[in-house]
């Protein structure tokens, strides 16, 4: 298994991002290991966005994943300078796993539960050797998509929820083994996910945290998943002004809880979508890709009382928390000289009081 570092990187840990809430006034503080450029490029407000969640090569994009290739450059112009693209299944373990490497991107390996009903007990030992086999690629940054989908009737038999639950557990174990962060999915099913996690901290070492991708659940399980070292994944189904639970959730939640994702080319943005009435009409589906993140985030940034920049620091930081590989493939960030310790100024008071009041 890999298990070291890319010579010259940097890497950060959970406890890198420490957050706070004083007197309503949010100060998120990072403790960066940056090299000069990286810094100035923050320093100058140049957004760094990473979408923690995209199906680059889902069909939508077009044989030979060409539209995803330009959205991909798009998003890159825009300041999207990391994706990590989730395999659903067997089947797509290469197609990501070749994506991430053509454009300098990450890959999980996973079965997601809606794949569950096709996969074959032959797909979760293919899934421990592809794990074996690729522990030395640094772009290798998680098991996922795994998780319990409860939420479509045909998987909800109890036949199939005993089936998504050994699926489950048995990767959580795959993630235990190779120390890896797992990239969850669950409708309907946190407290179910939550119990897995439980179980495999005690059968030995706990799973090494990650992100519960497109969270819709509630304050109370958000606070057990990050308690757990978890973060949680939000994007597109929080831009529509009727969704007004989530976007109290992104308001609400702890600063050091959030990573922003597309989830394309599902979960659109309320610019992109089209409701039944206007396809019928002969508009078309816009679709969504990972150029749209920074339009998320520049849109969600206000329902926290945040600037573009700041949420994109903030949600960069929890994204390198969350899936500690990643910060090895940051072009800017890697190869770094001497430690530098930023204090940024998220929101509320000045950097000089900010930087007057160190984290404990
Ligand atoms: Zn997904």
């Amino acid at each position: 298994m890999w298990d070291g570092e890319l010579p010259g990187t940097v890497v950060l840990g959970s406890d890198c991002l420490m957050a706070k809430k004083e007197f309503g006034t949010v100060v998120a503080t990072a403790e960066i290991l940056a090299e000069r450029d990286s810094l100035d490029m923050l320093r100058n407000n140049r957004c760094m966005w990473i979408d923690t969640h995209c199906h680059l090569d889902a069909p939508e994009f077009g044989p030979d994943h060409a539209l995803g290739l330009q959205a991909r450059e798009s998003a890159r112009a825009l300041g999207v300078a990391l994706c990590v693209y989730p395999a659903v299944e067997r089947a797509n373990f290469d197609a990501v796993r070749e994506l991430a490497h053509r454009t300098g991107d990450a890959y999980a390996l996973g079965i997601h539960p809606l794949y569950v009903p096709r996969a074959l007990d032959s797909d979760l030992r293919a899934l421990a050797d592809e794990l074996e086999r690729r522990a030395g690629d640094p772009r290798l940054v998680a098991v996922g998509e795994i998780g319990l989908d409860f939420f479509v009737p045909e998987l909800c038999t109890p036949a199939m929820r005993e089936r998504q639950w050994q699926c489950y557990r048995e990767q959580l174990r795959l993630a235990q083994r190779h120390g890896l962060p797992v990239i969850l999915h669950g409708r309907r099913s946190v407290d179910w996910l939550l119990k897995g996690l439980r179980e495999a901290a005690a059968r030995g070492r706990p799973v090494a945290g990650g992100i519960a991708h497109a969270f819709n659940g509630s304050l109370q399980q958000a606070q057990v998943l990050l308690a757990l070292g978890f973060k949680l994944g939000l994007g597109g189904a929080a831009t529509f002004d009727a969704a007004r639970q989530l976007r109290q959730l992104f308001a609400t939640l702890p600063p050091d809880a959030l990573v922003l994702e597309t989830d394309a080319p599902d979960i659109p943005p309320q610019w992109c979508y089209v409701n039944a009435a206007e396809r019928a009409a002969g508009r078309p589906q816009g679709l969504n890709s990972p150029a749209e993140l920074p339009r998320i985030g520049a849109g969600l940034a206000g329902l926290r009382g945040l600037t573009p920049d700041a949420l994109a620091d903030l949600s960069t930081a929890n994204a390198l928390a969350a899936l500690p590989r990643l910060t090895a493939l940051l072009p800017l960030l890697a190869g770094a000289v001497s430690p530098v310790q930023t204090v940024r100024q998220v929101e509320g008071s000045s950097p000089a009081s900010a930087a007057s009041n160190p984290e404990p």
